[in-house]
């Protein structure tokens, strides 16, 4: 009998959970009117969203139902708060972020850059992947207009103490963004609480649909428009509200809130599982990341001496799918840019595997796994021409990676 496939990329994607997609349908037929309209076609929709606002509302524990500005995702929200601070943070230039953020902060903060629309401040991490906290403070001036720094990063699963770091930022006189596309509906919020003045979230990435997410703004803090046109979600994002999308979020919000407290502790119970037996049939391979403040769902492990491309294809072949941070760009593949921020040496880089779970994950998911990575590993090193040179003479290196990996 063919194994089930096993999906290891929640972190890329999840799927829709099919109570999102019963929410949503209606909303394509028979209710198919524009929220705007004054007639009841417009009104049910309209009601819909209102609906759908405070679902989300309440799993990001904001205060006001209308500090939520829906966007088409993580990447149009990072860049609408990111540039509206520039905007409206008189006499401030200067934007400071972290080296592992997502494309959607980087490439906009280094086309900034490029252009002279801003001076941008890149905050490294350590071998963990935590913040500088130094060169943090250090940066922050009277010129910062806004900090953006993830509430977890995507490939490593680490967290930031976004709380602190807001605060930081807030006695400079700047705004504090924080791109939480992979935090949100993994871990408890209550930004009511929080200083955070802007928060980007995806509604895939939590079983919800793809091509909608939101910008929490704090009342009181002035958004800039992005997109301009309409008067739709208060004059600060035009176009006609996707509501098969909105509704979708609503639902997916409020069966992440539901779910959240049971999930995060199985589904952490998995990761672990997994990491362990992984490390233990495996030799040179290690996780990377903050094994203590870390996303529940998330493992990256790093074989060394092997090419993560590789092993995904092999990984393929069995019916898994996980990632690798590496990016083929002209021709070369490039370890991701988080692992070499984290000063993980490139022998162990190019072997990065991110396996990220859901609450649609099994233990015989697991199982399946442990069953076959020994064997891809096993084989593609026979065939590394890396593994056979790592001592020169066919003995092991001791030392051959920075320990404070293991
Ligand atoms: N930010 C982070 C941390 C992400 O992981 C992603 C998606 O991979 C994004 C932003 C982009 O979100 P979207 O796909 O909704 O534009």
């Amino acid at each position: 009998m063919a194994n089930d496939p096993v999906y290891l990329d929640n972190n890329a994607t999840t799927r829709c959970d099919p109570r999102v997609v019963s929410a949503m349908l209606p909303y394509f037929s028979e209710q198919f009117g524009n929220a705007s309209s004054m007639h009841a076609f417009g009104s049910e929709v309209g009601g819909a969203l209102a609906r759908a606002r405070k679902q989300l509302q309440t799993l990001l524990g904001a205060a006001f139902d209308h500090e939520i500005v829906y966007t088409s995702g993580g990447t149009e929200a990072d860049n609408m708060a990111i540039l509206s601070a520039l905007d409206t943070q008189r006499g401030r230039d200067e934007v400071i972020t972290s080296a592992v953020e997502h494309p959607a902060v980087l490439s906009l903060v280094a086309h900034l850059e490029k252009t002279g629309a801003a001076k941008v401040h890149i905050i490294p991490v350590d071998a963990k992947g935590r913040l500088d906290m130094e060169a943090y403070r250090k940066a922050l001036g009277p010129r910062t207009a806004i900090v953006s720094i993830m509430w977890a990063n995507n490939e490593t699963g680490t967290i930031f103490p976004v709380e602190k770091l807001a605060e930081m930022a807030h006695e400079a006189g700047a705004l504090f963004h924080t791109d939480a596309v992979q935090a949100v509906g993994k871990i408890p919020m209550d930004l009511k609480e929080t200083g955070i003045d802007m928060l980007s979230l995806s509604g895939h990435k939590l079983h919800g649909p793809k091509g909608i997410g939101a910008l929490y703004v704090r009342k009181g803090v002035r958004l800039r428009a992005l997109i301009r046109g309409g008067h739709q979600e208060r004059g600060r994002r035009a176009g006609t509200e996707n509501a098969p999308g909105i509704i979708g979020l609503g639902m997916a919000a409020e069966l992440a809130a539901e779910h959240m407290h049971e999930e995060q502790t199985r589904v952490a119970a998995l990761r672990d599982r997994l990491e362990a037996g992984l490390l233990a049939s495996i030799s040179h391979s290690f996780t990377t990341g903050d094994p203590q403040t870390r996303l529940p769902n998330t493992a990256n492990v790093a074989f060394e001496y092997i090419e993560g491309e590789a092993i995904l294809l092999l990984m393929n072949r069995e019916g898994i799918a996980a990632s690798s941070g590496s990016a083929c760009t002209s021709g070369s593949l490039e370890p991701s840019h988080v692992l070499r921020a984290m000063n993980v040496p490139y022998t162990a880089a190019h072997g990065a595997i991110r396996f990220s779970f859901s609450r649609e994950n099994t233990e015989a998911d697991v199982d399946r796994v442990l069953e076959v990575m020994p064997q891809i590993i096993a084989r593609l090193r026979e065939m590394s021409p890396f593994w056979q040179a790592r001592d020169g003479d066919g003995r092991e290196t001791e030392g051959a990676f920075n320990p404070t990996y293991a």
